[in-house]
């Protein structure tokens, strides 16, 4: 338990505090905010939406989806959540640092060779190869460990998981292996998000694996397999256990005017004007001269770029928003500068506060339209921002 307890004696001060203070002092030129109570408010929405006899794992992989995964943690923690998933195990330490006891499940794929650092920061895996579990299991029993296991079933989605038809089988064989407890079961859907026949499709086959086996007496405590979108959408889906991620960023997984009223998003990202200059007609703006101002231009340069995530190709980042209006990006986004065009925005000035991402006046650009503009998905949006732009936590 060595490492566990070191992990809990030693919180990063940077994760044990939710000021703002600290973060602002960055040096960047561009600021992501997080709206923990919208964080908060969603994971309420959602565990009134299940109920009480429903459990929440709140997804707070890949850094919480970009928004800071100790700080979310707590958060969804003290408003409901049971348990936390992350992909991996250096997610995992990187919880347990800041001090979070809650029971964690690594949904991704973790080493044998870090078998006893799992069990050491006290994890649950995920199992779903015989080989695997065979590793898991002589790895625990050599430091006379026990590590606590879900079975993953692959009713559809093509990745990790034991196909169906093999589930019994592993079952019967991992029962065997006495360093291994497995606590819960579970499968993911490949598209809650636009195929309710597919989804219906995978839940039965996922339904039949556990009549099977509950029928050769296997029982778990936890069964689950709704990501955000089949909790909305599918009740069936639930078990006793839900999974979501992109809800609780108050992000939409559904198409546009069909997610739930309550998603409140919380990410935001600004910055601001460095320079505004006029330019006369045909000047060049950005590498390869790809923009020519048709008349006179007023344009304003912003530092921020490619490197922090504002996509420059094969689609890139459109707009926008200067004193709560649309400005376009023109020419190319460069690593670290980006020029907008506020010729019909007067007095747009250095200094001024621009919205990348979020609301200002009485406009907002989303994740979700960002997504359309660089043919992606909110996901990938809000886990694109650059992981080294400190994020500002903002509560009231
Ligand atoms: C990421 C992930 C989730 C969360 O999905 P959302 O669509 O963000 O709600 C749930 N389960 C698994 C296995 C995942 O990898």
């Amino acid at each position: 338990m060595d490492l566990y307890k070191q992990a809990l004696a030693d919180p990063s001060p940077v994760y044990a505090e939710t000021s703002s203070a600290a973060c602002r002092s960055s040096g960047f030129p561009s600021q992501v905010s997080i709206d923990l109570d919208a964080v908060a408010a969603n994971v309420r929405s959602i565990k009134a939406l299940v109920g009480d006899t429903v459990s929440l794992m709140a997804v707070v992989k890949a850094n919480a989806y970009g928004h800071g995964a100790p700080q979310v943690a707590r958060v969804a923690m003290e408003n409901g959540a049971d348990l936390l998933a992350v992909a991996c195990l250096e997610e995992a330490l990187e919880l347990r640092r800041a001090g979070i006891g809650a029971p964690i499940l690594t949904l991704s794929f973790v080493p044998a060779d870090a078998v006893a650092s799992a069990i050491a920061l006290d994890l649950t895996v995920a199992i779903f190869d015989l080989e695997q579990a065979r590793r898991y299991q002589s790895a625990a029993s050599g430091i006379g460990g026990a590590l606590s296991a879900h079975l993953k079933i692959d009713t559809g989605m093509g990745r990790l998981g034991v196909l169906p038809g093999d589930a019994l089988a592993l079952c019967q064989q991992v029962a065997e292996l006495p360093a291994i407890s497995l606590e819960g079961i579970y499968t993911h859907f490949s598209s809650a998000d636009a195929s309710s026949r597919f989804t219906a499709e995978q839940l039965s086959r996922f339904c039949d694996s556990l009549a099977q086996l509950e029928h050769q007496g296997f029982r778990f405590k936890h069964v689950h397999a709704a990501n955000s979108a089949a909790l909305l959408t599918e009740p069936a889906s639930r078990f006793n256990l839900v999974r979501p991620g992109l809800s609780i960023y108050g992000l939409n997984p559904l198409g546009a005017g069909q997610g739930p009223a309550w998603l409140k998003p919380a990410m935001s990202w600004k910055t601001t004007i460095a320079q505004v200059k006029t330019l006369p007609a045909g000047s060049f703006v950005g590498y390869g001269n790809t923009y020519r101002t048709r008349g006179s231009e007023t344009i304003a340069l912003l530092p921020v770029g490619y490197a922090d995530g504002l996509r420059r190709a094969p689609r890139r980042w459109r707009e926008v928003l200067a004193r709560g209006r649309r400005a376009p990006v023109i020419g190319r986004i460069s690593m670290e500068k980006t020029a907008i065009n506020v010729s019909h925005i007067p007095g747009a000035r250095a200094g001024d506060e621009v919205v990348l991402l979020g609301k200002q006046g009485d406009d907002m650009i989303s994740a979700e339209e960002i997504a359309r503009w660089i043919g992606s998905i909110n996901y990938e949006v809000v886990t694109s921002i650059a992981p080294r732009l400190p994020r500002d936590f903002v509560c009231v």
